[in-house]
């Protein structure tokens, strides 16, 4: 096992105290530099550098930061949701790390979805049922993570079908 224990740090944020949004800060007994890049590899990141090594991934639309011996969630609910957040990923970085001999590394950042390659599977009506102002916005959101497919119930199952198959090959795990 690579990762055995951390010690959780809630924060809030400073320029809002009252806001309802929490961080969260763990703070790893153990170096995880060494399984980053494989982690990369199984889930997908959104970003990676090499030195020093850091992953940021998304999760049910948090941006998480995997440092050596740090790891930042932001826009929190509650603590409940930091705990299963960490939980889910002390799990992946120990199973990655146990079955790392099976799996390529990957030191660049990985590829993200296209906006253009999402328009053109949208009707492009701007009927703005979804709660964006345009299609465009839609689409950057999408390919920011931000948005499903069942959001726009202007597509034809046929154009869901598609824009899930394109999606799907940028996707990584997320908990449960
Ligand atoms: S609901 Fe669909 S068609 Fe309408 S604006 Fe949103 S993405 Fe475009």
């Amino acid at each position: 096992m690579l990762l055995t224990s951390y010690r959780k740090e809630i924060r809030r944020p400073k320029c809002n105290p009252s806001f309802e949004r929490l961080h969260c800060i763990a703070h790893l007994d153990q170096d995880i530099s060494e399984v980053l890049p494989y982690l990369n590899a199984v889930l997908g990141g959104e970003a990676f550098f090499k030195d020093p090594p850091t992953l940021t991934i998304k999760v049910h639309g948090k941006r998480v930061t995997l440092h050596p011996k740090q790891i930042a969630i932001n826009a929190l609910q509650d603590e409940e949701e930091a705990d299963r957040i960490l939980e889910w990923l002390k799990k992946e970085i120990n199973e990655t790390w146990q079955n790392r001999d099976k799996i390529t590394p990957l030191f660049e950042s990985p590829k993200k979805p296209e906006v253009f390659q999402i328009l053109k599977f949208l009707p492009k009506t701007n009927c703005k049922k979804c709660g964006a102002p345009t299609c465009m916005v839609f689409a950057v959101q999408m390919a920011e993570g931000g948005r499903s497919v069942d959001q726009c119930p202007e597509m034809s199952e046929e154009q869901k079908r598609k824009l899930n198959e394109y999606i799907s090959q940028f996707q990584g795990l997320s908990p449960a």
